[in-house]
C-alpha cells in the first residue's frame, strides 16, 4: 500500500492504524427525541427547576408560553397545562443549540418549590411529547454533542458529590479539562510514535533504522512517565471520593470513643469506664479543614482479650491494614504503652499522630514528645487540644495530594483501569523495540495503548490525528 501516493491511501492507512476510535465514533447514535426531568431534588424548597432538552424544545416553549423566547434571557410567564389550566407563575430560560449544557435546544423552567407543582409541570411536558430523561441523560447528550469529553462529564458528577474543598477543587479542574489536556498531550505523542512505526510496516524489506528506534524509545519513555504520573493520582482520587481512612487505635479505655465523639461533634460511640466496650468498629465521615475523612473507632488493643474482645481486635487489625492515617490514643495519666505489635510497620511518622489524651488528669501540662511520631495533647472529655489535633490531621492529609505539573489531578477507578492497560502495552512495546521484534507487533501494542487512552475521554480527535499523521509521513522516510 503506497502511503506516499495520495490522500485517499493515507486515509485508508489511517483507518487501519486506528480501527478502534473509528468504530467507537460509528457506534454512537445521536438522540432525536426531547427529554424532560426535574433537575432539583423532590421536596419543598424555594424553587424547583424542570429541564427539557431536544429538537422540540422551541415549539414546546412557543406552545406553552405563546412566544418565541430569546435565548439565554429569563422570562416570567404563567405556566398553563395542555388543558389550559394555570399551574404556576414561573421563570423560564430558553437556550438555543449549540449554546446549552447538552448542546441541544434546551429549556429550564423555575417554578415554586412545591413537589406537587414541579411534578405537574414535568407531567405536562410528558403529555406534550417529551420523554422522561434517564439518569445522566442530559450529561450523556452533552458528551455526544461534543460539549465535554467523558472525563469532564464525570467531573460534573464529582462536583455534585464533592464533600470537601479539595474534592471540589479537583472536580472543578477536571471539568475545566485538566485531565483532558493531559490525555490530549499523551495521545499526540503516541500518534507520532505510531505513525513513525507504521511507516515501516509497509516496507518489510526496510528495517527500522537505529536512530528511529532510539527516537521512538524516547517517546515511549515519555509516554510511560506521563501514564505513571497520572496513575499515581489514583489513590488521591479515591481518597477525595471515599474519604481519608483514619483509624483510631489504642488500648482499652484510652479514650478512643470519646475522641470520635469529640471529632464528630455528637455522642455516636458509647463511652464507658469499663474497658473493652467497643467490640466492633464504628465509622463516621467528617470534614477536617479542606479534607474529607472516614473516621473509624476500633476495639481497644488489649494484650489479654476475652473471646468477644479478641474478635473485635481482629477487626481492628483488619481495618488498620488499609488505613491511610492513624490516631493512636494513649492515656496521659498512665505509662505510655508500647506500639501495638500488630501495627508495627504499618504506623509510621508520616501517617500517625500520637494523641495523648486525658491531660486534664495531669497535675500540670508538660511538654511531651513521642520519639517516633508527631504528638498532640488533648482532653477528649473537656475538648482541649482538639483544634490542634484537627490542624495536624489536616497537615498530614496534605501528603496524599499529587500535583501533576501545576494542576491537581485525581483520576477515578475507570481512568486507572484504562491507564493501567496503557501502561502494560507501553511496557510491552518498549521491550519489543529493545529486542528488535517486528514493527507490526510494536505497533499493535501502541494501538492498544491508543484505544486505552481513548477510553478516558471517550473520543479521539480524528482530525487532529490525521494532521499529526500527515505531518509525520512528510518528514518521515
Ligand atoms: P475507649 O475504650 O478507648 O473508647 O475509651 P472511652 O472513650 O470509652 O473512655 C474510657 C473512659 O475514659 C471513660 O470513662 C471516659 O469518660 C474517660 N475519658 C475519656 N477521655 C477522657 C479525658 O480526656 N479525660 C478524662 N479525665 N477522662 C476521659
Amino acid at each position: 500500500m503506497g502511503w506516499r501516493s495520495d490522500g485517499t491511501d493515507l486515509r485508508l492507512a489511517f483507518h487501519f492504524a486506528f480501527p478502534l476510535p473509528f468504530a467507537c465514533v460509528k457506534r454512537m447514535s445521536f438522540p432525536t427525541d426531547t427529554i424532560a426531568a426535574l433537575a432539583t431534588p423532590v421536596g419543598t424548597s424555594a424553587i424547583a427547576v424542570v429541564r427539557a432538552s431536544g429538537p422540540e424544545v422551541l415549539t414546546l416553549a412557543q406552545n406553552i408560553f405563546g412566544e418565541t423566547p430569546p435565548p439565554r434571557i429569563a422570562r416570567r410567564a404563567d405556566y398553563r397545562d395542555l388543558a389550559g389550566q394555570l399551574v404556576d407563575d414561573v421563570l423560564f430560560t430558553y437556550f438555543a443549540a449549540p449554546n446549552s449544557f447538552t448542546g441541544e435546544d434546551s429549556l429550564e423552567i423555575s417554578c415554586h418549590g412545591n413537589p406537587f407543582i414541579a411534578q405537574k409541570i414535568v407531567g405536562d411536558l410528558f403529555k406534550r411529547g417529551c420523554r422522561p430523561a434517564e439518569a445522566g441523560e442530559f450529561s450523556k447528550r452533552a458528551f455526544l454533542n461534543g460539549r465535554m469529553d467523558l472525563s469532564q462529564a464525570e467531573a460534573v458528577m464529582d462536583l455534585i458529590h464533592a464533600r470537601s474543598e479539595r474534592a471540589l477543587a479537583a472536580a472543578n479542574q477536571q471539568l475545566r479539562g485538566s485531565l483532558e489536556r493531559r490525555m490530549t498531550g499523551l495521545i499526540a505523542l503516541l500518534v507520532k510514535s505510531l505513525a513513525h512505526i507504521e511507516a515501516y510496516i509497509d516496507f518489510p524489506e526496510e528495517d527500522l533504522p537505529a536512530e528511529d528506534q532510539k527516537a521512538i524509545l524516547v517517546q515511549i519513555d515519555a509516554l510511560l512517565a506521563g501514564t505513571r504520573q497520572l496513575l499515581a493520582t489514583s489513590q488521591y482520587g479515591e481518597l477525595l471520593r471515599e474519604g481519608i481512612k483514619t483509624v483510631i487505635v489504642g488500648e482499652p479505655n484510652a479514650g478512643k470513643s470519646s475522641l470520635l465523639n469529640r471529632l464528630i461533634g455528637r455522642d455516636r460511640a458509647l463511652v464507658s469506664p469499663e474497658p473493652g466496650t467497643t467490640r466492633d468498629y464504628l465509622e463516621e465521615r467528617i470534614i477536617v479543614g479542606p479534607h474529607w475523612l472516614r473516621l473509624i473507632d476500633t476495639a481497644g488493643l488489649n494484650a489479654t482479650p476475652g473471646v468477644l474482645e479478641g474478635r473485635g481486635i481482629d477487626k481492628t487489625i483488619e481495618q488498620a491494614k488499609s488505613a491511610d492515617l492513624f490516631l493512636w490514643v494513649v492515656d496521659a495519666s498512665r505509662p505510655t504503652p508500647a506500639l501495638p505489635p500488630a501495627l508495627v510497620g504499618r504506623m509510621t511518622e508520616k501517617n500517625t499522630i500520637v494523641v495523648r489524651n486525658k491531660v486534664d488528669l495531669l497535675p500540670a501540662l508538660s511538654a511531651f514528645e513521642s520519639p517516633l511520631f508527631l504528638s498532640v495533647q488533648i482532653s477528649a472529655l473537656h475538648g482541649t487540644g482538639i483544634e490542634t489535633l484537627q490542624d495536624e490531621v489536616a497537615k498530614l492529609s496534605e501528603m496524599f495530594q499529587v500535583q501533576v505539573g501545576t494542576e491537581v489531578i485525581a483520576i477515578n477507578a475507570r481512568h486507572a483501569h484504562a491507564l493501567e492497560r496503557a501502561r502494560m502495552n507501553l511496557e510491552a512495546a518498549q521491550i519489543k523495540l529493545q529486542e528488535k521484534v517486528a514493527s507490526e507487533l510494536v505497533s499493535s501494542d501502541l494501538r492498544e495503548t491508543l484505544a486505552a487512552f481513548g477510553e478516558i475521554s471517550g473520543k479521539i480527535d480524528n482530525e487532529k490525528m490525521l494532521d499529526v499523521l500527515f505531518a509525520s509521513f512528510c518528514i518521515g522516510k
